[in-house]
């Protein structure tokens, strides 16, 4: 099959390797029919995390179902689904309360959670390719109806950033009627934004500098705030009365620079927690890492950070972290998409074959203007 094949820092390629197939009973094998390129998928591009060579990309899957192992039992031949990108047994004590972003039995001891295509997640090769393995498919596919063959474009943003931007609004605390600001306007960002304001924000502020997707923002009614041009810190006080916002999301992570580049895995914690008032929440679901030794400083080669924890304290604010748990919200997510009451696909700026996905690759990392989100097609849905 065809899958696209991580071989160091800024080196993708579309390659010939083995099929992906049914290794055990509970396995559902998939043609992916629509896979996106995720803004955390750069950071294993750049050489920001520990991708082996060899190792194929994509954790934000959707297809047809082709091939069934003998244990699978409600998951058929020909079904639709979405992959959550979350791997998980639903055996475990962490799946069974509902925490599969944490299961106890999909990566090696030790390390709680795995995903496809992920550094330090697990074996499991990604959907940037022809077929994908599902481990557990029955309790990790979601079917999807019959109005999905034309709205994959929406659906396919059920296996990651849908979820995810909903996650961070949840653990944000945000309750209906309250002021919410968002850090980042990548793609989980802005489905925060679209998620606050299904949730019920009187106010949803979006921080960013890129003006493509500060437009995409403003197309759902967000209020955006440049930071190459004010301090976002200020604007979000002048929005509020001086007060600050109810509630926080971090949605950039820990690659975090400032508009002159300069990097700084503090610099958006700090800046939400200047920008969201006393017992405030913030939900943080851009990526941190244990280690990372390419940081430009010594703390954060440690996975460590400059936190204003004494603000943090002195506000009573909390903060929630970590991956989110999808299977949590997409079947919810779905009704939302089959009734029309959310189209995630607006962020959607390409939609190309897989064998287009380098030049995607390079394009969306560049963060070239008017590539917001990128979906590879590397197969037709029958
Ligand atoms: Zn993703
Ligand atoms: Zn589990």
């Amino acid at each position: 099959m065809r899958a696209v094949v991580y071989h160091g820092p800024r080196h993708v390629s579309v390659d010939d390797v083995p099929d992906a197939r049914i290794e055990r009973p509970t396995d559902v094998l998939v043609r992916i029919t629509s896979t996106n390129i995720c803004g955390s998928d750069l950071h294993m591009y750049e050489g920001r995390a520990d991708f082996e060579p060899g190792s194929i990309f994509g954790h934000e899957n959707l297809g047809e179902v082709i091939e069934v192992g003998s244990a699978v039992e409600k998951i058929k031949v020909g079904d639709l689904v979405s992959v959550p990108f979350n791997v998980s047994c639903g055996k475990c004590q962490n799946c069974e309360s509902g925490f599969t972003n944490y299961c106890l039995r999909a990566n090696k001891p030790g390390i709680a959670g795995a995903a496809y295509g992920f550094a330090e997640m697990g074996p499991y090769p990604g959907g940037q390719a022809e077929l994908l393995r599902v481990p557990w498919g029955d309790f990790d596919c979601l079917r999807l109806p019959e109005d999905a063959r034309s709205k994959q474009d929406d659906y396919v943003m059920l296996s990651d950033i849908f979820p995810t931007g909903w996650h961070s609004v949840v653990m944000s605390g945000l309750k209906p009627g309250e002021s919410i600001v968002i850090y980042g306007a990548g793609p989980v960002g802005l489905m925060a934004a679209l998620s606050a304001i299904v949730q019920g924000a009187s106010q949803v502020m979006i921080v960013d500098r890129h003006p493509d997707r500060l437009r995409l923002a403003e197309e759902i009614g967000a209020t955006t705030i440049d930071d190459s041009k004010v301090s976002p810190v200020d604007a979000v006080m002048e929005l509020t009365n001086g007060l600050g916002a109810n509630r926080g999301c971090e949605c950039v992570g820990y690659q975090a620079h400032d508009a002159q580049g300069h990097e700084d895995n503090s610099l958006t914690l700090n800046e939400l927690i200047q920008s969201i008032r006393f017992t405030g929440g913030i939900g943080t679901v851009g990526l941190f890492v244990p280690r990372d030794p390419g940081a430009p400083d010594d703390l954060a080669k440690h996975g460590r950070a400059r936190f204003d924890v004494g603000d943090f304290w002195f506000k009573g604010q909390t903060m929630g972290t970590g991956q989110c748990p999808v299977k949590r919200y997409n079947r919810y997510l779905r009704s939302l998409i089959a009734q029309e009451k959310v189209k995630p696909s607006w962020i959607v700026s390409h939609d190309l074959p897989l064998e287009q996905a380098p030049a995607a690759y390079k394009n969306f990392d560049a963060r070239e203007e008017g590539w917001t989100k990128v979906v590879l097609h590397p197969a037709q849905a029958a």
